[in-house]
């Protein structure tokens, strides 16, 4: 019997953990919210290896080539790291795998920090890869563990989907004593990996075959409660919703499903739909388990009136209002959910704000200056995904597209090749190793004629700093490989930065082809970490003359504007970078303190 303990952790460490009961022995993940947890928790086991890879494919991959070693392993990804996965991921389906291999998806309904909310479930059922989904934080332990048996007991990759909701909120979860790990040996077997026409062929077959003992294996996966003509279908949080208005409006003749796999919809809730005359699914984003289900009602000759998306509706997050709101018109009762004070409060929306001491702001104010200083009059700013995108808000207006990770160099070459204006593509260090290294290679052997600036903040920061690729390979030395000819890099807290870019826009407009220059400074919540700040910036107010550039043009959130229009630095916020004082043109901003020791190179990585 197992003897468990339970513990307040995040939904995220509940994955972890039931990864860890179940004998992972191999993790990979790109970090991407709200995913990050599970791999950082796991770093902390000394006998499981697990890393940051450079994106979610290679992730995928590492995962992947160790299950089919016989090893159990784990893939982290948000949402929209499938689609760079995916190519592999689809073969995986074809193959199978020798030992067991759980794809971890967390999803974002609402968009909180992602450009898009699509719907992974459609790759499971794309590529006849099941999804199982969780509904709370102990599930999400308990089915990881049901996940790695399916995937080990069928030899078949199976995804975990969460989300925003499941994977954040911390609860009190009962922990399954952990397992040894469990790893792989040589197992050669090109005849099953290796998909040349023949192998794919036969490996198809397999596939589908697979896929019946897994319709077998999920048979069990719903959970039935109470009685009745209609029926409440639940899927993931929704489920949980559900739950707790069904138990708080006690209506009469309901009856609640929750799914826990969501592709295949297990077969056996045919059984439990006898004798219902209508049937609400409620599922986030697209009616996955709602058209499987209206499926197998046709198939089977049923006559039950299915609805699902158009009471609930299919963008954003579903939360408790809106499931309310949908078993109002589906039970034909008023449901008036008690709200309390506190959650009626107002909460002033506030547009996000670099941090104090971020270099991308001091990049984006010398970037401006730089190309003007070029003489470049007017540009497109190609962005990417990361911390950088913020640039895209006043006052810097400095990225006009920013749509996939590492997209902001094809994008660019898209431009060009349309107006013929040279663009800048700004790409951070991490992303430029996850995929941007195509897009360089693109722009040199097109001779597109480009500035790449890469905001080489030494870590992967948007997601909580953790490691990137630019702390043990030179990006200069990459991009001199790939066969760029203008490499220069610099500090973007210094005036000079500008001064460079305006070199580098003379040369691209000169030789009509990319250039690259690296601002080099680190995330300042990664040097604050090292070395404690004991310097603070002050505004001498007789040379102050509320010119307005620090605090409207450069936005550092410690600097405030007095009523007479004259700076006043924040001694709370300011972490004494120093990238104010350059900006003032009236020298009127300095630092003061004793620079602590180490802090140059807390800056540089
Ligand atoms: S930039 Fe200098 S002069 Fe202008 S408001 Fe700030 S401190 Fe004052
Ligand atoms: S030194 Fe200047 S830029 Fe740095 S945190 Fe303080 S006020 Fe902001």
């Amino acid at each position: 019997m197992l003897v468990q303990r339970p513990r307040l952790i995040l939904g995220n460490e509940a994955i972890a953990y039931g990864a860890l009961a179940s004998g992972v022995s191999v993790a990979a993940g790109y970090p991407g919210t709200p995913s990050t947890e599970i791999i950082e928790t796991l770093m902390k086991f000394k006998d499981v290896y697990a890393e940051w890879s450079s994106n979610e494919k290679i992730a995928f991959e590492t995962a992947y080539g160790s299950a089919i070693m016989g090893a159990r392993s784990l893939v982290t990804m948000k949402h929209v790291g499938m689609n760079v996965a995916s190519d592999s991921i689809m073969s995986s389906s074809y193959t199978g795998v020798s030992g067991a291999l759980v794809i971890v998806s967390a999803g974002d309904p609402g968009m909180w920090s992602s450009q898009s909310e699509q719907d992974i479930r459609h790759y499971g059922l794309m590529g006849l890869i099941p999804i199982i989904e969780p509904f709370d934080p102990q599930s999400a332990h308990d089915l990881t563990m049901r996940a790695f048996e399916i995937s080990s007991k069928v030899g078949h990759p199976v995804i975990l989907s969460t989300n925003t909701r499941i994977s954040h909120v911390r609860s009190s979860v009962k922990i399954a004593p952990f397992s040894d790990p469990i790893r792989g040996k040589l197992n050669k077997n090109p005849f099953k990996y290796s998909l040349v026409p023949e192998v794919a062929k036969k490996d198809r077959e397999e596939q589908l075959e697979r896929w019946n003992k897994i319709k077998e294996e999920v048979s069990d996966m719903i959970i039935t409660e109470g009685s009745g003509e209609k029926v409440v279908v639940g899927v993931g949080i929704s489920y949980s919703y559900v739950k707790e208005l069904v138990q708080l409006l006690n209506p009469h003749n309901v009856k609640v499903i929750g799914v826990t796999s969501s592709v295949p919809v297990p077969e056996s809730i045919l059984k439990e739909l006898e004798g219902a005359d209508e049937v609400l699914v409620i599922e986030e984003l697209d009616p996955i388990v709602e058209n499987q289900i209206k499926e197998m009602v046709v198939d089977n000759g049923l006559h039950l009136k299915i609805m699902g998306k158009r009471l609930t509706g299919r963008v954003g997050e579903m939360d408790m209002d809106r499931v309310a709101r949908a078993l109002s018109e589906f039970l034909n009762i008023e449901v008036k959910r008690e709200v309390s004070s506190e959650r009626s409060l107002e909460i002033p929306s506030r547009p996000p704000a670099m941090c104090s001491g971020c270099p991308h702001r001091s990049s984006f104010f010398f970037l401006k200056r730089g190309i003007s200083l070029g003489g470049l009059k007017e540009t497109f700013y190609s962005g990417d995904i990361g911390c950088y995108s913020l640039g895209l808000l006043p006052p810097f207006n400095e990225q006009d597209s920013l749509i996939s990770m590492g997209s902001s160099m094809g994008v660019a070459n898209g431009v060009y090749r349309a107006t013929s204006i040279i663009p800048i593509a700004i790409i951070g260090d991490s992303t430029f190793f996850h995929s941007g290294l195509a897009g360089v290679a693109n722009a040199v052997f097109n001779n597109l004629p480009v500035l790449i600036l890469v905001l080489d903040n030494r870590s992967t920061a948007m997601t909580g700093q953790q490691p990137s690729p630019s702390t043990a390979i030179d990006i200069l030395d990459a991009a001199k490989g790939l066969g760029v000819k203008y490499v220069d890099v610099g500090d973007p807290f210094s005036p000079d930065f500008s001064k460079k870019i305006a070199k580098a826009v003379d040369w691209v407009k000169k030789n009509n082809g990319p250039a690259l220059v690296v601002a080099k400074r680190a995330c300042a919540l990664v040097a604050i970490d090292k070395v404690k700040p004991t310097q603070l910036a002050v505004v001498d107010m007789r040379k102050c003359t509320g010119c307005t550039i620090c605090y409207d043009h450069f936005t550092c959130p410690a600097i405030l504007k007095r009523e007479d229009k004259k700076a006043f630095i924040n001694p709370t916020e300011c972490i004494g970078c120093g990238a104010c004082v350059p900006v003032c043109p009236f020298n009127a901003i300095s630092l003061q303190g004793e620079k602590p020791e180490g802090w140059d190179e807390a800056w540089t990585g």
